[in-house]
C-alpha cells in the first residue's frame, strides 16, 4: 500500500549517524561505516518500488513452497493441495487517518478491509488476520475498545478469525499492521502477470469518490479549525466520505466469478489509483494498455465535487486511490460472461508493450499514461 506516503526529503539517516556500538561494522566488511567518502541516498530517489527492489535484490528463496515472493498482491505459498495467500499493510496516524474525521470504530473496520482486499484480488480467501498495534498514552482503553469493535464488525462481515497479533507503545500516535492469511485453488489463483495482448480490462465499482472524501473531509476540518462552530456540509458526498472512511472489499465480485467460472487472466486492487494499478499488470505482464476516458465508471458524486474542487474526474480516478475495486483483464472468449457481471465495467483492453500505456479522452485525444508509484503520475 503505497497511500499517502510521505518522506522527508531530507532525513536524518541521510547524513551519516555515528554508531554507539559498533559491533557489526567491525566484524563485517561489507557493513562498515568508516568511509567517510560513503554516499547517502534520499529515499526518494529510488521511489517506492525502486526502493523494495533495491532493498530486496539479493534476497535468496530458500522454501520451494514460497512460490511467489515480492511484487503481488499477496505472497503465494504452495501447501500441496491449495495456495496460502498472505498480505501485510500498516496504517500510520497523520499519515495515512486523521483523528479529527476518522472515528476509531470506521478505522478498525477500514484496517481490516485494506488487507483483505489483497487477498480478493488473487482470486482467493481471507481467512485470518493478524494485527499488531503501537500507541502512545494518548489512546484509552475505551478508544481501543472503539477500535476494535471496528475491527470485530469486519471479522463478522468477512468470515475471518483474528488470530494473533502484537501490542507495543509508540511515542506519538497510532501505527496498526494487519496481515491477512487467506486460500487459493490452485489452478485459479490470479496474478498480476497474466495478462495478454487483446484481453478485455474491467473494473468493478466506481473510482476516484475515496480521494474526493478525502478532500472534503480535509475541507470541512479546515472550516471546523477556523470555525469551531461551523456545521460540516458532508450530507451531499456520503457516498464519497463513506468510500474514504469505511471501504468494502470486493469479495461479492471474487463469488460472483466462482458462479460464473470465471478466472480473470490478471487481477489487482486498487489502492493506489487506476493509473498505478495499470502500470503494475503491463509491466510484470509485459503489455501495454488502452483505456478509454468514456468508459471508466465515476460516481454522479465523485463528477459534482471534482468540478467543485476544479479537478478532472478522469484525474481522481487515476491518481486518486484508495477505492479498494478490483482491476482485471478476462479473455476476448469470457466476454459473454463478463457483459453479464453486475457492478462491472469494461474500459479497454491490453495492447502490445510497445504501445505503451494509453488514455483516449472522451474528446478523443491519446495521452500516455504514467505511474511511479508514490510519485504522482503524470498527464502530459
Ligand atoms: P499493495 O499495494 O498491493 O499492498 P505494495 O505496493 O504495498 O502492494 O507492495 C508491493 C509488493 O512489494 C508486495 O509483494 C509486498 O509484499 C512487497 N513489499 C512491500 N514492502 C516491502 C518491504 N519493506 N520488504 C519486502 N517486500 C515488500
Ligand atoms: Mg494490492
Amino acid at each position: 500500500m503505497k497511500l499517502r506516503i510521505i518522506i522527508p526529503s531530507k532525513s536524518s539517516f541521510t547524513k551519516k549517524m555515528p554508531l554507539l556500538i559498533n559491533i557489526f561494522a567491525n566484524k563485517t566488511e561489507n557493513m562498515s561505516n568508516e568511509s567517510s567518502a560513503q554516499k547517502f541516498t534520499d529515499v526518494n530517489e529510488l521511489g517506492e518500488f525502486g526502493l523494495i527492489e533495491h532493498l530486496t535484490k539479493d534476497l535468496k528463496t530458500y522454501q520451494p513452497s514460497s512460490v511467489l515472493t515480492i511484487g503481488d498482491d499477496a505472497a503465494v505459498i504452495d501447501e500441496g493441495g491449495h495456495y496460502t495467500l498472505v498480505s501485510t499493510d500498516s496504517l500510520v496516524e497523520g499519515i495515512h487517518f486523521d483523528l479529527m474525521y476518522t472515528p476509531l470504530k470506521h478505522l478498525g473496520y477500514k484496517s481490516v478491509i485494506v488487507n483483505l482486499s489483497d487477498i480478493y484480488a488473487m482470486n482467493g480467501r481471507p481467512r485470518q488476520i493478524v494485527l499488531s498495534l503501537a500507541f502512545s498514552s494518548k489512546y484509552t482503553v475505551e478508544a481501543l475498545e472503539e477500535f476494535y469493535s471496528g475491527v470485530r464488525l469486519a471479522c463478522d462481515q468477512y468470515k475471518v478469525d483474528l488470530v494473533g497479533g502484537d501490542m507495543t507503545s509508540a511515542p506519538r500516535g497510532m501505527m496498526i499492521n494487519i496481515t491477512a492469511i487467506g486460500w487459493s485453488d490452485k489452478t485459479k489463483t490470479v496474478f498480476r502477470s497474466g495478462a495478454q495482448v487483446g484481453d478485455l480490462i474491467c473494473v468493478t465499482g466506481d473510482l476516484g469518490g475515496a480521494y474526493l472524501g478525502l478532500q472534503i473531509l480535509e475541507r470541512e476540518k479546515e472550516v471546523f479549525l477556523t470555525d469551531p462552530n461551523a456545521q460540516p456540509e458532508l450530507d451531499d458526498f456520503h457516498v464519497l466520505v463513506g468510500k474514504q472512511l469505511k471501504p468494502e472489499a470486493r469479495a461479492d465480485a471474487i463469488d460472483m466469478f466462482e458462479q460464473a467460472q470465471f478466472v480473470p487472466t490478471s487481477m489487482i486492487d486498487i489502492s493506489d489509483g487506476l493509473a498505478s494499478e495499470l502500470f503494475h499488470i503491463c509491466q510484470q505482464s509485459k503489455t501495454g494498455a488502452l483505456i478509454e476516458e468514456s468508459k471508466v465508471p465515476i460516481h454522479s458524486q465523485t463528477e459534482k465535487l471534482a468540478f467543485d474542487f476544479r479537478l478532472d474526474p478522469i484525474t481522481c480516478a487515476l491518481s486518486g486511490g484508495e477505492d479498494y475495486e478490483l482491476l482485471f483483464t478476462a479473455r476476448q472468449e469470457d466476454f459473454e460472461k463478463v457483459k453479464y457481471f453486475t457492478d462491472t465495467a469494461i474500459i479497454g483492453k491490453v495492447t502490445a508493450s510497445d504501445k505503451g500505456i494509453k488514455l483516449l479522452s472522451s474528446g478523443g485525444k491519446m495521452h500516455t499514461i504514467k505511474a511511479q508509484g508514490w510519485n504522482h503520475f503524470q498527464h502530459p
